[in-house]
């Protein structure tokens, strides 16, 4: 079974304050799971976590974790402008961009990001558009063919649009060092939501053995290895989770056996983590609004794939917990009697939260909570059917909560139609 981490009661109370749909953090969920990210790799002095904006970029959650140390990995402009007003200094912005708009690079130029170059042809462009190459730099490397994992676990890097080929990549070296460049780092991120602890530690097999023939054949000074994210979350409630602490010993393993002994123990760990930060740490929470029986029993809710895109997109699984209403029963731990199909009203028949659920009896009014949306939830919401992005909500370790972000109201809708006199109409009237 998979638990909620707000009580019946609670959600109750929040949801009183705040009018659902809204997105629900774990400030206290948050922390323990940093706290042990944190210990699993305190064995390399130089570890960093650069965590992925893009999974969540609301700056009161990346704030909870530069309090920890965290950096952050950001991809796009206004990515590092978050990091920039959260007073992240540059060294500790990853910038790992693809297709890489000229504004972007000069930005993380200017801000003194540690520039991960996803394309050789991107080392010329960026002197051209942002200047001289830093003496800190990194390369994305995408070693081609099939990964595969010892439990079946697979992905497709020869058909991923990312990173160089080998043979590249030790020409960008070389080119990088010509360029005056004098620390370099190297990246890769082979296979998304692994849940296995196999995976960091072979990825970092892999990357530790390129970085030794890099060092010894363009004579440059490795000085960090990025293991980038893709350390998944259990949505599923029969999955194991992740064992972060084993994860990071089996990197520590392949770092004794192949770094330590070439004479390169000086090199950080660096990760870029979404999911695994925050994922779990999140739910969304919406209420039935309707019940409707046609060929199948559809529950509709008042949030919709604009919420949280990943079933439609994906087909990804989120598990949903039914909490009833105010003055009903608590529902949450009640054995799954019916099947529903849990729709959002966009028009698009992809909009479902769940397909042939089995779930508690649900009446119209009550509270579901939607797990596992901390991460690739929210910050992949958008606007189709005229649809506003929901609030997001922190709850506090000491029970109380905090509106992090305002729900999205009309007016910010046509707020970019100010341009058109019928616009301005409509913002005056939303
Ligand atoms: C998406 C992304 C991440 C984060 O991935 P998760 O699976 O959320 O851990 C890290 N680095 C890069 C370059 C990414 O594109």
């Amino acid at each position: 079974m998979k638990r909620t981490f707000v009580t019946k009661d609670q959600l109750v109370q929040i949801a009183e304050h705040y009018p659902t749909p809204f997105h629900l953090y774990d400030e206290a969920g948050i922390r323990a799971n940093m706290e042990a990210v944190r210990d699993a790799f305190s064995w390399n002095p130089g570890f960093r976590e650069y965590f992925a904006v893009k999974a969540n970029p609301n700056p009161a959650l990346i704030a909870i974790l530069r309090e920890y140390g965290c950096g952050c990995d950001c991809s796009s402009s206004a990515e590092l402008m978050i990091a920039d007003a959260l007073g992240v200094p540059g060294p500790q912005i990853m910038f790992s961009s693809n297709d890489t708009p000229a504004a972007d690079f000069k930005l993380a130029r200017e801000l003194g990001a540690i520039v991960n170059f996803d394309d050789i042809s991107h080392i010329p462009f960026f002197e051209e558009v942002a200047g001289p190459i830093p003496r800190t730099v990194s390369c994305r490397f995408n070693p081609g063919g099939l990964f595969r994992l010892a439990n079946g676990i697979m992905d497709n890097p020869g058909d991923s649009k990312y990173g160089m080929t080998e043979e590249q990549l030790f020409e960008a070296f070389r080119m990088l060092r010509d360029r005056g460049a004098k620390t370099f780092g190297l990246h890769a991120f082979l296979a998304s939501n692994t849940v296995t602890n196999e995976y960091y530690p072979a990825l970092a097999r892999i990357l530790f053995e390129l970085a030794v023939r890099l060092a010894r054949e363009t004579g440059v000074h490795v000085g960090f290895v990025n293991l980038s994210g893709g350390v998944g979350i259990p949505y599923r409630p029969d999955e194991p989770a992740n064992d972060i602490r084993a994860i990071g010993e089996g990197v520590r393993r392949a770092f004794e056996e192949i770094l330590v002994p070439a004479d390169m123990g000086d090199v950080a760990i660096y990760t870029e983590m979404g999911r695994f930060m925050l994922g779990p740490y999140g739910c969304l929470v919406t209420r039935a609004i309707h019940e409707k029986q046609i060929y199948k029993d559809y529950i509709g809710v008042d949030a919709c794939a604009a919420d949280l895109m990943r079933p439609a997109m994906y087909g990804a699984y989120h598990h949903i917990t039914v909490m009833g209403q105010a003055d009903g029963p608590d529902k949450s731990s009640w054995p799954a009697t019916r099947t529903y199909d849990v729709t959002g009203g966009l028009c698009e028949n992809n909009d479902k939260f769940a397909i042939d659920r089995a779930l508690p009896e649900v009446e119209i009014g009550d509270l579901l909570v939607i797990h596992d949306t901390g991460a690739h939830g929210y910050s992949m919401g958008y606007n189709y059917n005229g649809r506003l992005r929901s609030a997001e909500v922190l709850l506090h370790a000491d029970g109380s909560t905090e509106l992090i972000r305002r729900a999205e109201s009309p007016a910010d809708y046509f707020a970019t139609l100010d341009v058109l006199p019928v616009g301005r109409e409509l913002i005056a009237r939303a």
